[in-house]
């Protein structure tokens, strides 16, 4: 008699597409992928948790979108193509209604960007959802935190700050237009993994990161690894159309330092711009040039005038540091 959770494994459970690179996947005591010749597997884990990064009420179905487009986002961060992940799932209890929903928004996105489920483990507990995809890269042209140099542009996909917006807008702290309200909170729950726009990249960027917790935190660490500073222009960040709607201190905060936006932020020597735009233009994706690496150390952000911005820098955590 297979129990409950036997039953919801059911709901994650389907033929995986043999795409020659994932061997073998859902069914055995492992997955096995064999990644192509010459490439480095790229491996990152996620995990979402009720209360901390979603809230009680969340929509399931877009829940799941979420949860893979974050892991995503990671190997779009490195240049890494999509290959498989696996999802680990603690559920409280086994509501059909949720599990088929969640299901729906995972795999919707999983063919889209096709990548194959090829394992995973449900449980009961609180609601959490773990996520490892795996990847693969050329050896040597991976997209790495470690390879900014003094010079080099700063750039950043998309727009910036209206998935923090959304946040607000979902804690009832502010009052938009029915239309702006709708951009920021798809831009909250649905974040578009640029992984075309990491692919494209390769041999062009010096250095790349996905903004997962704020433009300034996020930059911060290509900094500290590539050991060098950076001036950003405030004034040249690509505000969230929903965001412009607000004042331009909160437009500058958001854009900042608000999280969930997963928009990749590289660094390219200027000598790259013409491949940069080329990059972008093939991938679909807007990007905008915010400022330049420094040899000096520490980040700058100036103002329209070129004075430095004083603002409350931190950087997102979530619903923990309301
Ligand atoms: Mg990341």
């Amino acid at each position: 008699m297979p129990s409950e959770f036997d039953l919801i494994a059911r709901y994650f459970t389907r033929p995986t597409r043999s795409t020659g690179v994932v061997q073998l996947g859902v069914g055995d005591d492992c997955a096995l992928i064999a990644p192509p010749a010459n490439e480095s597997l790229a491996v990152s884990t996620d995990m979402l948790v009720e209360g901390r990064h979603f809230l009680p009420d969340a929509d399931p179905e877009s829940l799941g979108h979420k949860a893979l487009a974050v892991n995503l986002s990671d190997l779009a961060a490195m240049g890494a193509r999509p290959l498989g992940f696996s999802l680990a799932l603690a559920l409280p209890s086994a509501d059909e209604t949720w599990l088929a929903s969640f299901a729906r928004g995972l795999f919707a996105l999983a063919d889209t960007e096709q990548i194959e489920l090829i394992g995973g483990d449900t449980t009961r507990g609180p609601l959490t959802i773990c996520i490892t995809v795996f990847g693969s890269v050329p050896i040597d042209q991976a997209l790495r935190r470690d390879g900014a140099r003094a010079n080099d542009d700063i750039w950043v996909s998309g727009s910036l700050g209206d998935a923090r917006l959304g946040l607000d807008i979902l804690m009832r702290q502010r009052k938009l237009s029915a239309s702006d309200s709708a951009i920021a909170l798809q831009r909250l729950h649905r974040p578009s993994p640029r992984l075309s726009l990491g692919l494209a990249l390769r041999g062009v960027a010096s250095a790349a990161i996905d903004i997962s917790d704020g433009l300034i935190g996020d930059l911060g660490h290509i900094l500290q690894r590539s050991s060098v500073g950076a001036t950003v222009g405030a004034d040249v960040l690509p505000i969230g159309s929903a965001l412009r709607s607000q004042d331009q201190q909160t437009q500058y905060e958001f854009a900042l330092t608000g999280g969930d936006d997963y928009e990749l932020c590289f660094c390219a020597p200027p000598s790259q711009r013409d491949s940069v735009l080329t990059a972008a233009q093939s991938a679909g994706v807007l990007v905008t040039c915010i400022g330049q690496i420094s040899e000096a150390s520490g980040l700058r952000v100036l103002d329209g005038a070129g004075k430095p911005l004083n603002l409350r820098l931190r950087s997102f955590d979530h619903f923990s540091n309301p």
